[in-house]
């Protein structure tokens, strides 16, 4: 009997979680090949979630809970949930039953077929703001276009695992977490499988507007330094442009005689401007460097292999 954890971040979700558990445990009855646990991560919730776990651990046995001594935000209760993951399968979802259990089988069908890890991604964006909706896309757009990593728009963090895939992604000891990044840059052969969004029916969601453009931003960052590279863009433009308005000046000194204040002072400001601007490009180049190496990612992760190594 292969084992399964579900890792399951809460912020505010009294009122939710029991539905959540009688909802989930009912597809879990359907699956007697698996043996489940709830791992609930209880971040910093400022209503009675964590009496509500405790009750739920006393009901089921397989209720496991992990209370955080404040507001962590989703990234770190995800990791602290991880972290206390020893199955050979772990799912990670939220609370809200917006990730519904009954993918279960599907998921875990793509697991048995051979894949290391099955996703999801929002096939309709049904029951969310228009704003919501043009930040999700614009978001995936920029990712996709900016990073190495990449991942399929509308993906969320409903997943199943296996247990190498949850090791790498640990290994993994960045505090500013970006996991939808995380998860896709460890690698590992992933099943995206389309679910429909459902609304949230219960509770309400955390995000303001600018928590979510923060989230976007984060993510953004976290995977690229592509902005620190616009310097360089822009300080070459203003060479170019100097160069245009000095040739300008030369013509017009030829065929005019005279120069007269603006061209020059123009020159000279794209000049130096130009010049600035692609030092400050340079210093980006090594700041991007140093940013990445603090992260201290895994070089590379293997997976499959037939030979130990010596130096670990
Ligand atoms: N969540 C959390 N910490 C936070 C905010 C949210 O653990 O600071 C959890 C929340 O309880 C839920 C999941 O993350 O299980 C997704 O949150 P929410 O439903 O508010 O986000 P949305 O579905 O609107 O993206
Ligand atoms: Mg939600």
């Amino acid at each position: 009997m292969k084992t399964v954890d579900l890792v399951v971040p809460c912020f505010n979700e009294e009122e939710v979680l029991p539905t959540f558990v009688e909802e989930t445990n009912k597809v879990i009855a359907t699956l007697p090949d698996y043996s489940f646990r709830y791992i609930l991560v209880n971040d910093g919730s400022r209503d009675n979630t964590l009496a509500v776990m405790i009750k739920l651990s006393k009901e089921y046995e397989n209720v496991k809970y992990i209370s955080l001594s404040r507001n962590f935000g989703k990234e770190s209760a995800m990791y602290a949930g991880l972290e206390h993951t020893t199955a050979d399968l772990v799912f990670v979802m939220d609370a809200d039953l917006q990730h519904p259990p009954k993918m279960f089988p599907a998921m875990l069908k793509e697991i048995e077929n051979g894949h290391e890890c099955c996703a999801l991604y929002r096939e309709k964006q049904k029951g969310e703001s228009f704003i919501r909706q043009a930040i999700s896309k614009m978001f995936f757009a920029m990712q996709n276009a900016t990073s190495k990593v990449k991942m399929p728009n509308g993906a969320v963090d409903f997943r199943v695992m296996k247990r190498e895939m949850v090791d790498s992604i640990l290994s993994m000891g960045e505090v500013q977490r970006f996991s939808k990044g995380i998860f896709c840059w460890v690698g590992y052969d992933t099943k995206w499988l389309p679910y429909e969004n459902v609304e949230r029916t219960i509770g309400t969601s955390s995000w303001s507007f600018w928590g979510l453009f923060k989230y976007a931003f984060d993510g953004f960052t976290a995977f690229s330094v592509t902005p620190l590279k616009l310097l360089y863009v822009l300080g070459i433009l203003m060479l170019l442009g100097s160069v245009g308005t000095g040739i300008a000046m030369i013509v017009m000194a030829i065929v005019q005689g005279f120069v007269g204040y603006f061209l020059p002072v123009l020159t000279a400001l794209l000049f130096v401007g130009g010049i600035l601007e692609v030092s400050m490009g340079i210093i980006g180049e090594y700041l991007g460097r140093v940013y990445f190496e603090v992260k201290d990612r895994p070089i590379y992760i293997a997976n499959v292999k037939n030979i130990e190594n010596p130096r670990r």
